[in-house]
């Protein structure tokens, strides 16, 4: 029998309701969620206990202190790390963030979801991640700038073109990596741009980067809409994060026509049945900030705890891990997950789901878009030679729904979820590249 829960969702009308209260930290520890992902899947393929062990296991883990004189003459020592989980199929590729929240099992469980995600999209790239563990909107830019050249400084050694290529994560920018290509291209004595993506087009950036994990995610909801017969132009969609990925996917949305009717940032959300004007949110939102001082309209304002529960047909969150639980899963009211963020959903709520009948497109899947761009801004450094954006976009195309479509079939042939299949796709790549370099020495 197929329960139901139904929650109404509580609506406040009062901002001074709303407090920053989110918590940075997750409930769950995110590298023993990734592995307990993995080793779901591992015993569905009857994977090889070496392989299993091998790939469980992190590269390599480096943790810098960086030391910064704030502008007011006092020193402040910030913590930051750079993890490769695997090189077999390629240099170390995946985002830098910059959270207080950061912590080193947060940035492991990251980089194996970067190798998942490379491996399935069939780029030859690893899977890396960095952090710092940082408010940077109490920094001024100097502090910020000095933090990230420090940090490059500390790190210098384990990336580079060949070794590992970091690019713009939660709380990074282009401008960041403008900082790190620097600092890097200064040691080697020329310029490197093929060291990070993500960068400014003036400097060796592509175009569609910024755009490209919002562009990913909506070409992916297409096919999967196809795939479900739904009328994309008719459904109603909430999206947690309103940054990079949330921001872009809900733009692109409200100009194809589709109803974006509740979004968030980590001060809480706004909802409008009828749905919101993002271009206007969107605008005030790089003006002004947090939407929980948004009054121009006449939104509801709803937590970000509410704002996941609203009945939906298509729930994008793009925000932290953790957010989908055994604790909301029940609750939940819409058809399909479209994950912009990494790790959003955990491996109980991935049952609850499922049993629910509710279609989860795994983030490795959902949000490649930025990793795939990236590859093709690495690539157009290496070469020297830049595209249009209708080729990047072409190209990215033709990347995810490959992809997309190689998830689907092997999720209808063994009756697995969309994550379970595309985890046994990415992990047998790994297998087949593990068995064929042999293990050293
Ligand atoms: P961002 O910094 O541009 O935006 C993050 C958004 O999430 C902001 O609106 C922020 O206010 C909100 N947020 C932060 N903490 C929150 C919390 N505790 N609860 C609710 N909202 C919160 O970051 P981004 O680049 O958009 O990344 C978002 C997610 O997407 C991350 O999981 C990231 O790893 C993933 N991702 C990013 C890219 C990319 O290209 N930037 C690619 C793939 C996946």
């Amino acid at each position: 029998m197929k329960i139901i829960y139904k929650k109404l969702v509580v609506l406040t009308e009062k901002v001074e309701d709303l407090e920053i209260k989110e918590s940075t930290k997750p409930d769950k520890n995110p590298f023993e969620m990734a592995k307990m992902q993995f080793d779901i899947v591992a015993e569905k393929m009857g994977l090889d206990e070496n392989i299993s062990k091998y790939l469980k296991r992190i590269e390599r883990s480096l943790i810098v202190s960086i030391p910064i004189i704030m502008d007011n003459g006092d020193l402040e020592v910030f913590e930051g790390y750079r993890v490769h989980h695997s090189t077999v199929r390629g240099p170390g590729k995946g985002g830098l963030r910059y959270s207080e929240g950061v912590f080193l099992d947060e940035v492991k469980a990251l980089a194996m979801w970067m190798t998942w995600k490379n491996s399935l999209l069939n780029l030859p790239l690893g899977g890396a991640k960095g952090g710092v563990c940082v408010d940077p909107s109490k920094l001024s830019k100097k502090e910020l700038e000095r933090l990230t050249r420090r940090f490059t400084a500390e790190i210098i050694n384990v990336i580079g073109p060949d070794i590992d290529i970091p690019a713009p994560d939660i709380n990074t920018n282009p401008q960041i990596m403008a900082w790190i290509m620097d600092v890097y291209s200064m040691q080697k004595g020329k310029s490197v741009p093929g060291v990070v993506t993500g960068k400014p087009i003036e400097i060796g950036g592509s175009v569609g980067r910024e755009t490209a994990t919002g562009r990913g995610l909506y070409f992916i909801l297409q096919a999967i809409c196809e795939k479900l017969d739904l009328d994309l132009k008719s459904l109603k969609i909430v999206i947690q994060g309103f940054g990079n990925v949330g921001g872009n996917i809900a733009k692109i949305l409200y100009e194809e026509g589709v109803k974006v009717i509740a979004v968030s940032d980590i001060s809480g959300g706004l909802f409008d049945e009828q749905g919101l004007n993002i271009k206007e949110l969107l605008e005030w939102r790089d003006k002004n900030g947090l939407l929980k001082d948004f009054y121009e309209r006449d939104y509801f304002f709803v937590s970000n705890k509410d704002l996941l529960e609203i009945k939906c047909d298509v729930l994008i969150p793009a925000s932290i891990e953790n957010q989908i639980t055994e604790s909301n899963a029940y609750n939940l009211d819409c058809k399909v997950i479209l994950e912009g963020a990494n790790g959003p959903t955990t491996p109980e709520a991935d049952e609850i789901l499922e049993r629910r009948e509710i279609i989860v497109v795994p983030d490795i899947l959902a949000n490649a878009g930025g990793v795939c761009v990236s590859y093709f801004e690495y690539v157009q450094d290496l070469q020297s030679y830049f595209w249009k954006l209708d080729r990047i976009n072409q190209e990215l195309r033709n990347i995810m729904i490959e992809a997309f479509e190689e998830v689907y079939k092997i999720s209808n042939e063994k009756k697995v979820t969309l994550r379970i299949a595309a985890y046994m796709i990415a992990i047998s790549r790994l297998k087949k590249a593990i068995e064929l370099r042999g293990i050293f020495p």
